[in-house]
C-alpha cells in the first residue's frame, strides 16, 4: 500500500492569525492556543521534528548552538503588558550570541548592494573585540551570462562606459581644444586595445567646446 502522502508545510498559512492574535498553535502551547491548520508540521511532521529534538537534548554543536540562542533571546526581550518586546536590536543580539558561543571570527555574507551597513557593521564588531570577515554577492566579479542568464534579462543589460575627456586619446573631428585629430589617430597601443574593443559598442560622443566626454553602451 502507498504511503499516505503528507501535506507540504505551510506554516505561512498561520501569519493571519498571529497578526490577529499575537499567537500560534505552536508559540502559545496552552489549551486556548488557535487551532493547527491541516498542513501543520507539529501536527504532520512528527518523526522527524522528535529526531531534531533528540540531537538537540544532546551535547552536540547544535544543541549548543540552540540553547545559547535561546538564552540571549531571553535576555533580549522584555516582558510587557502588551507582550514580550525586543530590548536589543539584532547586531546587539548577534554580538552577545557571539560572545556567548565564544566565537572570535565572525564571517558577513553581504549584499552588493549593502556594502556600506557592511562597513559599519564590522566597525561594530571590531570594537567589540570580534575578527569580522565580509565576502560580497559579486565576489569574482562574474558575468551572469556565463552561467547561461540572457544578457536581456540581467537588471543592467549590457554594459555601460562613461570616457571623460576622450578627445585628449581618440581621434576624432571635434573642435575641441587639444582634441586629436582624425590624422593623429589614437594615443597610445593601450588605448588602441580598448578602441578595439569598444569598436562594437554603441558610442554617443558628447562635446560643450570644453570637454568631450563619450558614453559607450555594450550591445
Ligand atoms: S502552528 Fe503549525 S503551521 Fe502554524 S506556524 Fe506553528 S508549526 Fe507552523
Amino acid at each position: 500500500m502507498a504511503p499516505a502522502e503528507v501535506a507540504a508545510p505551510s506554516c505561512s498559512s498561520c501569519g493571519a492569525v498571529q497578526s490577529r492574535l499575537g499567537k500560534t498553535s505552536c508559540s502559545a502551547g496552552e489549551p486556548t492556543s488557535p487551532p493547527r491548520p491541516g498542513s501543520c508540521p507539529t501536527s504532520t511532521q512528527g518523526e522527524i521534528i522528535g529526531s531534531a529534538l533528540a540531537e538537540l537534548r544532546g551535547d552536540g554543536p547544535d544543541a549548543r548552538l540552540a540553547r545559547v540562542a535561546a538564552r540571549v533571546e531571553g535576555l533580549g526581550y522584555r516582558q510587557t503588558e502588551d507582550g514580550p518586546q525586543a530590548r536589543w536590536t539584532r547586531v546587539e543580539d548577534t554580538v552577545a550570541f557571539a560572545r556567548l558561543m565564544g566565537y572570535r571570527k565572525i564571517g558577513i555574507a553581504t549584499c552588493l548592494g549593502l556594502l556600506d551597513e557592511t562597513s559599519r557593521l564590522v566597525a561594530v564588531l571590531e570594537a567589540q573585540g570580534f575578527e569580522p570577515t565580509s565576502v560580497c554577492c559579486k565576489a569574482g566579479s562574474a558575468d551572469k551570462c556565463d552561467v547561461g542568464v540572457a544578457d536581456g534579462a540581467k537588471i543592467r543589460p549590457g554594459g555601460f562606459l562613461v570616457f571623460d575627456n576622450v578627445n585628449w586619446y581618440l581621434p576624432s573631428d571635434s573642435r575641441t581644444p587639444h582634441s586629436r585629430s582624425l590624422g593623429d589617430g589614437v594615443k597610445d597601443p593601450q588605448m588602441q586595445a580598448a578602441t578595439d574593443v569598444l569598436a562594437a559598442w554603441s558610442c554617443t560622443w558628447l562635446t560643450n567646446g570644453v570637454n568631450d566626454t563619450a558614453i559607450y553602451v555594450r550591445p
